[in-house]
């Protein structure tokens, strides 16, 4: 199972990091053992003093294809979820400054809590999808799927033409404005449609 995530794919959290607006989707990845599931809680790492919450809608891969076409690419998803990408901010923008792979920074153990999934079938039109971070009840970031720089489906498709998606790989499309830094014993809330999707605590 690959997770991918996207990274600068709303503009406003694009600009809130002093990034530029990418003109293709930029693509990392994280391993399986930075799943969390269940909510499940979180535990603040050793590594870093400046661990940043991104709330993230994720998709579900549901059938393989290489080299998707654009007119299938929505066949290839069945499922979003809430997930947060969780980084490691300081050690982050030092390999950016060096310009080293950010795996440690974003790929890390328990690096990506995950919600349980909402069939598509219950939220017919990907395109019209809001959700919600809360953090201690507070809404921290507020976005919407049309805010997306690279719908669902032109991710699809970049990324298969250089990983075969597989059945069960994840999707995570990139964080909307308002990301910010977590200090122990704080909660995070995901929503969904108004549906409380995920619960994260830090410990
Ligand atoms: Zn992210």
């Amino acid at each position: 199972m690959k997770i991918f995530c996207i990274g600068r794919n709303y503009v406003d959290h694009a600009k809130e990091l002093n990034n530029p607006v990418p003109s293709e989707p930029l693509i990392f990845m994280k391993p399986p053992t930075a799943l969390v599931v269940n909510s499940k809680p979180f535990f603040y790492p050793d590594f870093t003093q400046d661990l940043h919450y991104e709330g993230e809608i994720v998709l579900r891969v549901c059938k393989n294809g290489r080299a998707v076409q654009p007119e299938f690419a929505h066949r290839y998803y069945d499922a979003v979820a809430f997930g947060i990408d969780f980084t490691a901010r300081d050690l982050q923008d030092k390999l950016k400054q060096k310009g080293h792979p950010w795996e440690i920074a974003k790929g890390f153990d328990r690096s990506a809590p995950l919600s349980k999934w909402i069939p598509l079938t219950e939220l017919p039109n990907p395109q019209d999808i809001h959700f919600q971070l809360k953090k201690n009840g507070q809404v921290v970031q507020d976005g919407h799927t049309r805010d997306l720089i690279f719908p669902f489906d032109t991710l699809v498709v970049h990324i298969s033409r250089y990983f075969t998606l597989q059945k069960g790989d994840l999707i995570f499309t990139g964080t909307p404005a308002g990301v910010g830094p977590v200090q122990i014993g704080d909660v995070l809330e995901g929503e969904i449609e108004g549906r409380g999707m995920l619960v994260c605590a830090v410990k």
